[in-house]
């Protein structure tokens, strides 16, 4: 339907502790409540770029009950993906590659919109990983690249937005 058309599926992915959830209330509008569930979580928002709507169904589940079956599950359902790492921390930037690897191998031909994403900008004097490191990743990975900080909101929006517009073109070309 034309609904459904509009409906993105994004599945956060990355290591414990990055900020994935932090990312995923911002999206959400959810940063206050304290009764959201830290297992797992999906929000459901529409958000205007370019003048048009579109609605994302953010999935912050990837850490629900870290079993094979729903990481397999994680990497099959997605029309947009985003694999967090902090900048403060070296392993879950080479956790990172790992998990872009795993999708490219569970969606083979099919040319999804992956964006990876530095995030704790905000943390100047811990950082272990460079812009440039990042952003040199991302061009191997064939992939997009931005550094957010969700203490700070900064990029925040940026990075939501940069989802849609990777899917719409995607969806224009075909
Ligand atoms: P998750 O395990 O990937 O879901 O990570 P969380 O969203 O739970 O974040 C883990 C910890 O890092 C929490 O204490 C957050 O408050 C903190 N955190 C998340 N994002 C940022 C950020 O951009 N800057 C800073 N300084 N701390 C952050
Ligand atoms: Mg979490």
């Amino acid at each position: 339907s034309d609904s459904e058309d509009h409906v993105f599926k994004v599945i956060l992915l990355g290591e414990h502790g990055v900020g994935k959830s932090s990312l995923a209330r911002i999206f959400g509008g959810v940063e206050d409540l304290h009764d959201v569930e830290d297992a797992g979580n999906t929000y459901d928002r529409s958000i205007a770029v370019d003048g048009e709507e579109a609605c994302l169904l953010v999935f912050d589940i990837w850490e629900q009950d870290n079993t094979h079956w729903l990481h397999n599950q994680c990497m099959k359902m997605g029309d947009a993906y985003v694999i967090v790492y902090s900048v403060t921390d070296k392993a879950s930037f080479e956790k990172a590659s790992e998990l872009r690897i795993q999708l490219r191998r569970a969606r083979q031909s099919e040319d999804i919109p992956i964006i990876l994403v530095g995030n704790k900008s905000d943390l100047v004097r811990s950082r272990e990983v460079s812009v440039e490191e990042g952003r040199a990743c991302a061009v191997v990975f064939d992939c997009k690249f931005i550094e957010t900080s969700a203490a700070l909101h900064h990029n925040v929006k940026d990075l939501f937005e940069g989802i849609v517009r990777q899917i719409r073109l995607r969806k224009d070309s075909k």
